[in-house]
């Protein structure tokens, strides 16, 4: 166990659009629960990356800044270099695009990714996915259903060598047409998941501290617990939520 764990939170300006920098926040807050010393190192744009961090947390973003984050990833090979010498990596939506084999950009460009999860992102004529998503994990991970939200325009095919994270019960996820959701290769673990994802399953961040640190002492988490719930059921059943958000707001405006 290092002395302090460093989690990178890669280019937060290129790949912060959707909270994503959280999922930084919620592995560093378990580690401390823990009583294990944990900083996050906000890496940006034009910065050199720490070879040194224990896990790098890369965000969703729009397509453009996804096309900048990848060419300041492409100019150094530190990301492959540290999940070789024993680093995990999480890439959230643009993050996991960045790590695959290629991905399509503004006005269709193809773009080199980072190669580090065997798949690739193309654009098809569909509308853009949005919307809540329930995931069951691969058996081998033993993890409970997941939870997120999803906002992308990219459609990802797995190659010969990837794993999915899960298969998707509600929503897209990779949206390959194999419904499959995420990719995970070792240490590295891709996912569309937004939410913050590991805010919302606290399962997988304890599984990426794991893949790290070896294991930690489970953590009692009530509140976590009714919040996924609410947001499983929400997704399985959404016309149910629906009255329930409109009466929210009646009384918020009532109130104001
Ligand atoms: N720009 C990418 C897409 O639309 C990623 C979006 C995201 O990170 N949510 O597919």
């Amino acid at each position: 166990m290092p002395e302090r764990v460093a989690i990178a939170l890669l280019y937060p300006e290129l790949l912060g659009t959707y909270g994503d920098g959280g999922n930084a926040a919620v592995l560093a807050q378990r580690l401390r629960w823990r009583n294990i010393a944990a900083e996050i190192v906000d890496v940006h744009a034009g910065e050199p990356i720490p070879r040194s961090c224990q896990i790098y947390v890369m965000g969703g973003g729009e397509d453009a800044p996804q096309a900048l984050a990848a060419r300041e990833l492409r100019s150094g090979s530190i990301l492959a270099d540290a999940v070789d010498g024993g680093a995990a990596v999480l890439a959230v939506c643009a993050g996991l695009q960045v790590l695959g084999q290629r991905f399509a950009g503004e006005d269709g460009k193809t773009h080199d990714g980072l190669g580090l999860l065997d798949c690739e992102t193309h654009r098809d004529d569909g509308p853009r996915r949005v919307g809540e998503v329930v995931v069951t994990p691969e058996p081998e991970l033993g993890l409970s259903e997941l939870t997120g939200y999803e906002n992308h325009g990219g459609v990802t095919t797995l190659g010969p060598t990837a794993t999915p994270l899960g298969k998707v019960v509600v929503g897209n996820g990779n949206a390959g047409g194999d419904g499959t959701e995420g990719i995970v290769n070792g240490r590295v673990v891709g996912t569309y998941l937004h939410g913050p994802v590991l805010a919302r399953n606290p399962e997988l961040a304890d599984h990426l501290l794991t893949s790290v640190l070896g294991p930690l002492e489970p953590l009692d988490d009530p509140e976590v617990e009714s919040l996924r719930k609410e947001r499983l059921h929400a997704a399985r059943h959404p016309h149910m939520h629906m009255p329930q958000l409109r009466s929210g707001w009646r009384r918020l405006l009532r109130g104001s």
